[in-house]
This record gives C-alpha cells, sequence and structure tokens, in this order.
C-alpha cells in the first residue's frame, strides 16, 4: 500500500554504523505531500480553512462537540490552564514522569506544579494517591495518558468533581485510544476531563510535523481558546478576508499567536484517514511482542487494562534489576535497534529541583531508570519486530 521511506533520514551517527531499526518512523505518503502542495498553492498558508476542516474532522473521530488547533500540545496545554484562568498561587497535580512540557506549561502559567506517583502497571497517575495532594489551593489536575495508555479516568474524575477541580488530559500521545466508560469504548478526547490536549509531533500516532489540538465541550472555553491563540483578536482574519464591509478588530485579551498553519492541517486531515489503520498495525506489532517476549523470566510487559486500548504509541518494557538500562540499550544500539530509556521525571530536571515534594515518586524514578522503550511504527516489519524480541531475548539470557 503505503512505500516504506524515511528510514535512512532516521539514521543515526552514532558508532556501529547507523541504525537499522530506528525508535519511530512517522507514515508520510503521496497523499500528504498532494495534500501540503495544494495547501501551497491555494495561496492561503496560515491559519484557514484547511485548519477548520481539520478540526471539524478531528471533533467529529473522537466525538467532541468542540476542537480548536494549535502550534502544538505544548501551547495547547497552557491555553487550558490560561482558559481556565489557572496563575500564581494555584496548585496544578500532575506526574513527574511525563514529557517535560507537561509540568513546563504549569510554571509557564506562574502556578505551582504539584507531582504524584505513577501506578508501576499502567505508567499513568496512581489514583489512589491523588486526595493525599489535594490542597485548598488545587485547581486542576492534567491527567497524562501516557505512551497512549488511557490514565484511569473513571477513578479520577469523580475525586475531582468532588473536590471541584478542573480535569485538563494531557492526551499529547493518545490520538486513537480509547477508554471504556459507563459500559461503552469512547475515545480519547471525547473529552472526558473539561479539555484534552494532542499533539501532531512525528514521534505520536500521526503528525503535521509540528502541532496540537484541544478538544472540549464547553462552548465558552472553545471561545477563550480561540480569542488566546490568535493574540486576542475579536475578529479572525478569514472573517475579514470574506466580508464585503470593512471590519476593525478588537484585541481583548491578552493573547497569543499559537495558530497551526493551514499546510499543517491539511496534512493531518490526510492524517487522520489513516488512524485506524495507523493503530491497527500498531496493535499487531504490540501483540507480536507480546507473544516473543511474554515468557521471558523478570521482563515486565505492557499490559491493558481492561477498561483502556492503547494506540501504542510507545511499547515500554521493564527490565529485571539484574541488567543495567544502559548497557542493554548499548548492545540493541550495536546490533542497530534504536531504543530509550524510560519516561523522564520533571523533577529530577533543574526547572524543577526546587519544587518542594510531599509525596514519594519511587515509581516514576524506577520507571525511568529500569524501562525501555522498544521501536515501534505502523511499517514495521514482522521480521524487525522478531529482530528485536531475539535481541532483547538474547540480553536476558545473558
Ligand atoms: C509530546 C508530548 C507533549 C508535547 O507535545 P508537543 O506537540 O511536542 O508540544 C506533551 N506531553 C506529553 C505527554 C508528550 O508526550
Amino acid at each position: 500500500m503505503v512505500a516504506i521511506r524515511a528510514r535512512a533520514r532516521f539514521g543515526s551517527s552514532s558508532a556501529g554504523g547507523g541504525i537499522v531499526i530506528p525508535i519511530a518512523v512517522p507514515l508520510l505518503a503521496e497523499e500528504e505531500a498532494d495534500a501540503a502542495r495544494a495547501a501551497v498553492l491555494s495561496g492561503w498558508v496560515s491559519q484557514g480553512p484547511q485548519v477548520a476542516a481539520f478540526e471539524r474532522e478531528f471533533a467529529a473521530l473522537v466525538g467532541a462537540p468542540h476542537a480548536c488547533a494549535v502550534a502544538n500540545c505544548t501551547t495547547a496545554l497552557q491555553l487550558a490552564l490560561a482558559a481556565l484562568d489557572i496563575g500564581a498561587g494555584d496548585e496544578v497535580i500532575t506526574v513527574s514522569h511525563s514529557f517535560i512540557a507537561t509540568a513546563n506549561v504549569i510554571r509557564h502559567q506562574g502556578a505551582t506544579p504539584v507531582f504524584v506517583d505513577i501506578d508501576p502497571e499502567t505508567y499513568n497517575l496512581d489514583c489512589t494517591r491523588l486526595v493525599e495532594a489535594i490542597t485548598e489551593h488545587t485547581r486542576a489536575i492534567i491527567a497524562v495518558h501516557q505512551m497512549g495508555m488511557p490514565c484511569d479516568m473513571a477513578a479520577l474524575l469523580p475525586i475531582a468533581r468532588r473536590h471541584g477541580i478542573a480535569v485538563i488530559e494531557d492526551a499529547a500521545c493518545a490520538a486513537g485510544s480509547q477508554i471504556r466508560m459507563n459500559g461503552e469504548w469512547e475515545p480519547i478526547g471525547k473529552p472526558h476531563g473539561d479539555i484534552a490536549c494532542f499533539s501532531f509531533h512525528p514521534r505520536k500516532v500521526i503528525t503535521t510535523g509540528e502541532g496540537g489540538m484541544l478538544t472540549t465541550a464547553n462552548a465558552e472555553l472553545d471561545r477563550k481558546f480561540r480569542l488566546l491563540r490568535q493574540h486576542g483578536m475579536s475578529v479572525p482574519d478569514t472573517v475579514r478576508h470574506n466580508s464585503s464591509s470593512v471590519i476593525f478588530e478588537e484585541y481583548v485579551v491578552l493573547g497569543y499567536n499559537y495558530r497551526m498553519t493551514d499546510m499543517q492541517a491539511a496534512i493531518g486531515r490526510k492524517q487522520l484517514e489513516r488512524l485506524p489503520e495507523l493503530v491497527a498495525r500498531r496493535r499487531a506489532v504490540a501483540a507480536k511482542y507480546a507473544e516473543q517476549l511474554g515468557n521471558l523470566e523478570g521482563l515486565r510487559l505492557p499490559t491493558e487494562p481492561t477498561w483502556a486500548r492503547s494506540n501504542w504509541q510507545s511499547y515500554c518494557v521493564r527490565l529485571p534489576d539484574r541488567l543495567d538500562q544502559r548497557i542493554v540499550m548499548q548492545h540493541l544500539l550495536d546490533d542497530g535497534i534504536a531504543t530509550r530509556r524510560g519516561i523522564m521525571c520533571a523533577h529530577r530536571e533543574a526547572p524543577y529541583y526546587d519544587v518542594t515534594q510531599d509525596q514519594d515518586l519511587r515509581q516514576s524514578e524506577l520507571a525511568q531508570d529500569r524501562a525501555i522503550l522498544l521501536p515501534i511504527y505502523a511499517q514495521m516489519s514482522a521480521e524487525d519486530t522478531s529482530k528485536v524480541s531475539a535481541a532483547l531475548r538474547a540480553e536476558l539470557e545473558r
């Protein structure tokens, strides 16, 4: 169907003669290139009709009443906090065990991050430890669906509601993931909290190069996202462009330029068409890993809780304690197989050294230090999957 491409461009300059199996490869083909070309030639290249269409199609796909496209997921998360008026003096609960952007947006809004440890089974916020982190200053929870595995929203939402706290889902990795709520399988993004934020970075399941999306059921929040992403401008330029009468705009709030371009949105629309197939192919790779690695002594594989269906944005395995993470990764790299260590912990990075932390983050730290991410992407061949499994098996049996 689609030619395998981009492999050479992901080659590494590392010793050992380059990567044979990269950690991730986006699936981009002629359809995306044609769509970007058409957007360029249309003459409208900033946020315009392609962005509007991408938003409608994304909203329909996840079953959200509103979807607002932005420059990336980091800006989406920041706008989510801004639209909820979260700032100085407010506390936002989240996990340290996430890409650093999750914590950074809290700081950029002037609020205080409060880190809760993870459940080692799902690598997501441990909802049994949530209540102890809530104070009178808590205004929001950022629930991360880490690596595409849904966070336990059925446990989290009642606690948030009881305390009157807003819920933002960091769904950066989770386009195409599903969660069973009230007996139904529903797409992540519906949203289940107040706002869900997605990323279209090339490391995610669908990509626009850079890109983000906010979904919400709240029309007032959606209106705020649209104002804030475009300088607080009362009348978008698309409206002025199409108007037969002169319109003077106003700048009604302090906004930002967080727009997506029409070239990116045109690519995103093609990626959305592929999403079900991309997820199905990733599920097949994950199933193969589970079959080939399942009986290895001491290796912990990722498993879906009965209420979750991952899009398998990443495949994260936990090494037995007797193995050194870096050495295993180096041996795989020497075999031409790229891996990554477990998801980082923000509290171990310089901007967060000063966070006063009540809760121990032992499981978060263990996950960073003991887990490795294996290559997974839609066009990964069965042969390559087997090669990775065999190399990892050799490490465990060494
Ligand atoms: C990738 C990622 C982000 C940031 O997304 P960008 O689109 O690169 O800004 C935020 N949170 C998590 C959990 C991510 O994985």
